[in-house]
């Protein structure tokens, strides 16, 4: 193993987002420097970097300036083109490394690793056609979901089949553009969990148990810790998700999404090689958070202790409570702050996280809450009930 990278070496994340934003928060904590490549400019991560790289991710030459200024290059969003990450390994290890992105960013192959390393996952085929989606329809059956093989997220680029005929499944085909998709069963679950877990440059292992999802329009809504689960489909989704980050030879944190059944069958729904939502309840609740956990393992650093100081919740922030207090027409001109102070003076519990993100759109992810308390349904009732105050009164302007 290469010596660890101490501080004050320079931490390159590509892609500007709140993840970035919370992994340069943990890295200057600890006295690294932070250099972030993405399009924008102040952005949530370059308003806490030393250096903001300014350009398209398929502009090779600022990107090998960026990937020259660094001493480890990650990533903080799956869909870094093939040729970034090749040009940021030229000159800075990279991790994860390429395998990972690979497999991540396109829910085909995604699903093919699953199935070679012989993990669970609901019932699929390849579409690359409306003949060939018909065909898979006959196979899979109704309800079904149609999603693009790549750039999905957050239910974008997902279309929900229920009627066979052919002219409706002609509409959902076009609707998610005729593209290389996969057709997925409709899994009845009971509930969504993730792991998100670790893992060193020496193979050490480290995880945050289980954590359970609520989603609301196909975007997380609500995370709690510890997730309401049997220690037996904990302990199996925990060795899943170990599988996962050995297999891809992971050196960093990784995030497993799975769907629960009622019978207690755990199937995973996709992965990300990052830092994840779900995770953002280990900033307060973890002797170690995932974002410092990331930190470690990118800079050959021993992995922190992962344990639980309390149970915990997180609700996201979306950009829907800046509008919400006039019309919608007017709303979308004149967004409103939420008011803060009312949401804070629910509970001293509650922390407030926001992003920096200079413009509130719908279904945006703003910022979050986070709120500790004795058991996980507690904290989350908290954050949902601290949340609600945000719309029930105005702030300041934006
Ligand atoms: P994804 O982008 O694949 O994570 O999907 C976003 C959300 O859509 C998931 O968290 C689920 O709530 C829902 N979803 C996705 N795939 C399925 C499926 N096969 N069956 C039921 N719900 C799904």
């Amino acid at each position: 193993m290469s010596q660890p990278l101490l501080p004050p070496a320079t931490i390159g994340i590509l892609g500007s987002g709140q993840l970035g934003r919370m992994l340069a928060i943990a890295a200057r904590q600890m006295g690294y420097r932070v250099h972030v490549f993405s399009p924008d400019r102040q952005s949530p991560t370059g308003q806490i970097a030393d250096q903001e790289f300014v350009a398209a991710y398929e502009d090779l030459d600022v990107v090998r300036q960026f990937a020259q200024s660094v001493d480890v290059v990650t990533y903080e969003f799956e869909n870094v083109p093939a040729a970034t990450a090749v040009t940021c390994a030229q000159f800075a290890p990279l991790h994860p490394g390429p395998q990972a992105l690979h497999v991540a960013q396109n829910r085909l192959r995604e699903k093919e690793f699953m199935v070679k390393h012989g993990l669970p996952v609901a019932p699929f085929v390849e579409v690359g056609s409306l003949e060939g989606l018909l065909v898979g329809l006959a196979e899979i059956g109704a309800p079904a979901i149609l999603k693009t093989a790549t750039s999905g997220y957050d239910g974008k680029g997902q279309e929900k089949i229920v009627n066979r005929q052919s002219s409706i499944v002609n509409r959902h085909w076009e609707a998610i553009g005729q593209q290389s998709a996969i057709l997925e069963a409709f899994v009845e679950f009971e509930r969504e969990v993730s792991v998100v877990a670790a893992r060193g440059m020496d193979g050490a292992f480290a995880h945050f148990g289980v954590i359970e999802n609520d989603h609301a329009n196909h975007i997380l809504d609500v995370s709690t810790a510890p997730a309401d689960v049997p220690p037996k489909v904990a302990q199996e989704a925990v060795a899943m998700a170990r599988a996962v980050l050995e297999a891809l030879d992971v050196v960093g944190v990784l995030c497993v999404e799975f769907f629960l059944t009622g019978d207690g069958r755990l199937l995973i729904n996709e992965i990300a090689p990052r830092p994840h939502n779900s995770g953002h309840l280990t900033i307060e609740a973890c002797a170690t958070s995932q974002f410092e956990q990331q930190l470690r393992a990118i800079c050959g650093l021993p992995l922190g202790d992962t344990h639980y100081l309390s149970p915990a919740a997180t609700a996201n922030l979306l950009g829907d409570l800046w509008f919400q207090h006039a019309n919608p027409k007017s709303e979308i001109r004149n967004p409103q702050s939420p008011n803060w102070t009312a949401v804070l003076a629910h509970h001293p519990a509650l922390k407030l996280h926001l992003y920096g993100k200079h413009t509130a759109r719908p279904g945006r992810k703003m910022g979050h809450l986070t709120a500790l308390a004795a058991t996980g349904e507690e904290a989350a009732n908290i954050v949902r009930k601290a949340r609600a105050r945000a719309r029930a009164r105005v702030g300041s302007p934006l």
